[in-house]
């Protein structure tokens, strides 16, 4: 028997099968789609089972497996199949495809041991026909085992061991092992709550009309959630299953018990908060069959569910479905459509901004548009009010301006709940001297230090490099050294400065860093502990308190400077999220957004929710900048560690993409973004175009030019969700 096996070693020059002989002992347990130990180089080395054969096909003499790992497939065939489409898709390397679909304790890594826990658990022994006249002891632990049936070895802790010992010696006893899985999810479902009718017609035209996609475009408290769990409900019933794909940052504790209450155990939940033996635990309960329902975040596109019926994207909208490093490169909203074609399912994308792509497909009838324009509880969406800063500037207290406060005090003293957002996106709180114009910047990479009052350090947020805080400035030895930009903490001391008697709870990357920090936050507020929620991006997705009435934005317009085509849909997206956290149940809801930018139309068409008309217009400049969805975008980047190489690689690429490509933009090379990064030097060539063309077997052709090169890394990213 022959093998041929993709080794886990993630380079374009291994990236083929290469053929192994299986020695007879070890071929009962080959299948394709299994991982195997293989001697590779000097190295042992694993990797998957792609082919089994009669024949080789070199003269060559072909080395032995070692051994083989799995006793199931860990590729199944569908996955298979679809990481070969994913690779013709983005130009990685196949392994890469087939590593990123699965969890740890299954990639093809020698050395990754993630360990299945085992639980031991005793019963009366059948072939045992004497039950009686033991000593005193055992005869206790016979008799409690017999009323019981199969009781772990946890629950016999009040027996003695030995005693357990001697009758599992004496053939008494059955001792058995059975996997233990790690979490466990309650079964108590609750009822599920009556449709409005435009719930019901949205459920309605899905479940009649398999086999299709559509997006919902819902305004937010329309009850979105309610339909995805009502549709997949309906497949549930018909025996098949469903995929929920949701933002990391909103796949909260708040979201998974919504469906852990209705579906109980029939649900896996796959998030970064869990463990590596966590996350094997629920892939295998994934792959036996054993659940019915996925929800995770953007690599739960690959969760081997079979007879899928349909797969959902929640804020569908959201950049953290594109995978930008490393590769693949992949899309899940694109891999949703390719598993559609695999099980005839349907796919639902769902949002209250969808993206201009999204929306542009609906507008050609490529997807189905539905519509839930109007909130569940009946109210209208929350009022919205924009401040001026550049004015309000004149009477604000530290950041907030006098309306705001005001506001603020009106629902503390209602004993209301009100959610403030300080914008960071694309934001830096750099350091610099008032005084020369100096700024703190990493010696490795070309950006700004972030200053960190916690620990009084100016730190790089891309490669982690740190250094102690300084008084004076280095340049012209001043004491004007100022914290430009503002951070959580700032605004968390003049709120407890402004509202000394408020409770204030702040929820950011430094609070959420450990592991059930984020939940213990949701959970606090939802009880009513606090009166104030303030924090980053992570306040403004998904979360529903209903006794929130008011919504701030201390700083609406910080991510409309990042330099990306897509700042202002992201600041649109923002702040309709956010400011639909607002007014969700019976009481009103107010939002405040302050700005320095008031006539910018995606602030100013916020007021209205004003989703149309905010499309019509980027529509229009899209079209005139020639940018998606107009047209399609490819991210060449080369990089190295000479800057001067680099840049004459990068202009050779572009200079031959040029003669080799009809009717494409190339733009470039430009150092766009950043531009060193650990010590690397990066630039950046675009292509703009329409149809495809030999696009990607030009760029094939680049891609293996540059394999053998030390020096120079080639990348290509299809689609890019950032243009830094
Ligand atoms: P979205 O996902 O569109 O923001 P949700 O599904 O979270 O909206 O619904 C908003 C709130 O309204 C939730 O608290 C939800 O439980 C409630 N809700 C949704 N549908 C109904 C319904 N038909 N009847 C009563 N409450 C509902
Ligand atoms: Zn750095």
């Amino acid at each position: 028997m022959i093998v041929g096996v993709l080794v886990e070693i993630m380079n374009k020059n291994v990236d083929r099968v290469f053929e192994y002989s299986v020695p007879s002992s070890l071929e009962d347990k080959i299948q394709v789609g299994v991982r195997v130990s293989i001697p590779f180089g000097k190295q042992t080395l694993e990797g998957f089972v792609l082919e089994v054969k009669k024949e080789k096909t070199t003269e060559k003499d072909l080395r032995e497996i070692l051994d083989v790992v799995d006793s199931d497939v860990v590729l199944t065939k569908e996955l298979l199949e679809l990481g070969k489409k994913i690779q013709e898709k983005t130009l990685s390397p196949l392994i890469g495809c087939y590593q990123v679909m699965l969890p740890k304790a299954l990639k093809a890594k020698k050395g990754t041991e993630v360990s299945i826990r085992y639980e031991t658990y005793y019963s009366l022994n059948p072939e045992c026909s004497i039950l009686l006249d033991y000593p005193k002891k055992q005869q206790e632990l016979i008799d409690y085992i017999q009323e019981r049936g199969v009781v772990s070895k946890k629950e016999l802790g009040e027996f003695s061991p030995s005693s357990l010992k001697r009758l599992v010696e004496k053939k008494v006893l059955k001792e058995e092992k059975k996997e233990r899985y790690r979490l466990s999810y309650q079964n108590e479902k609750i009822e599920k709550k009556e449709l409005t009718e435009e719930q019901k017609k949205v459920v309605s035209t899905v479940i009649a009309n398999p086999g299709e996609t559509y997006l919902l475009y819902g305004v937010t408290g329309s009850g979105k959630t309610e339909v995805y769990m009502e549709i997949i409900d309906f497949y549930l019933k018909q025996g098949k299953s469903s995929i929920v794909l949701v933002p990391e940052i909103s796949l909260t504790p708040q979201m998974i018990e919504r469906f852990q209450k209705r579906f109980g155990d029939k649900i896996a939940a796959i998030h970064s908060g869990l463990s590596d033996g966590e996350k094997y635990d629920e892939y295998r309960r994934i792959s036996r069959g054993e659940v019915s329902i996925v929800i995770g975040a953007r690599s739960a596109v690959f969760a081997p569910l079979q007879n899928i019926g349909i797969i959902i994207v929640d804020e569908e909208h959201s950049d953290s479905y594109k995978q930008s490093d490393p590769s693949p490169r992949y899309d899940a909203r694109e891999v949703a459509l390719l598993r559609k074609e695999m099980h005839s399912c349907s796919v639902l994308f769902g949002s209250a901004t969808p993206s201009l792509e999204a929306m542009a497909r609906a507008q050609k009838k490529v997807f189905t548009l539905l519509e839930l324009p109007h909130r569940v509880n009946g109210k209208d969406l929350p009022v919205v009010e924009i401040v001026d800063m550049n004015e309000a500037m004149k009477h604000s207290k530290g950041h907030f301006s006098k309306i705001l406060v005001d506001s603020i005090q009106e629902r503390l003293e209602k004993k209301e709940q009100i959610i403030l957002l300080l914008n960071r996106r694309g934001y830096s709180s750099f350091v610099t001297c008032k005084n020369c114009g100096f700024t703190f910047k990493c010696p490795h990479c070309d950006i700004s230090l972030t200053y960190h009052k916690s620990s009084n350090t100016l730190r790089c947020h891309y490669c982690g490099y740190g250094e102690k805080s300084y008084q004076k400035c280095p340049e012209c030895k001043e004491e004007a050294l100022s914290n430009l930009g503002v951070g959580t903490q700032k605004i968390e001391e003049e709120l407890e400065k402004y509202f000394p008697t408020a409770r204030v709870l702040r929820m950011d990357y430094d609070t959420t860093s450990q592991k059930g920090m984020h939940e213990a936050i949701i959970s606090a507020f939802r009880r009513g502990e606090y009166d104030i929620l303030l924090g980053t991006q992570m306040v403004a997705k998904g979360l529903d308190f209903p006794n929130v009435t008011l919504v701030g934005v201390i700083n609406a317009d910080t991510s409309l400077n990042i330099p990306d085509f897509r700042s202002s849909e992201k600041t649109f997206s923002l702040l309709d999220q956010v400011a639909g956290r607002s007014g969700r149940s019976e009481k009103e809801g107010k939002v405040i957004l302050q700005t320095f930018n008031p006539d910018h139309y995606a602030i100013r068409l916020i007021k209205n929710h004003d989703y149309a008309n905010f499309y019509k217009q980027e529509m229009a400049i899209r079209k005139a900048l020639k940018y998606p969805p107009y047209y399609y975008l490819c991210d060449i980047r080369v990089r190295g560690k000479e800057d001067s190489l680099v840049y004459q690689e990068a202009l050779k690429i572009k200079n031959s993409l040029e003669k080799n490509l009809l009717n494409m933009i190339l733009l470039g090379p430009s150092t766009a973004g950043v531009f060193k990064m650990n010590n690397i030097y990066s630039y950046h060539i675009i292509v703009k175009y329409k149809q495809v063309g030999n696009l990607y077997s030009f760029l094939q052709k680049i891609l293996e030019h540059y394999q053998a090169n030390v020096k120079i890394r080639v990348d290509i990213d299809f689609n890019p969700s950032q243009m830094l």
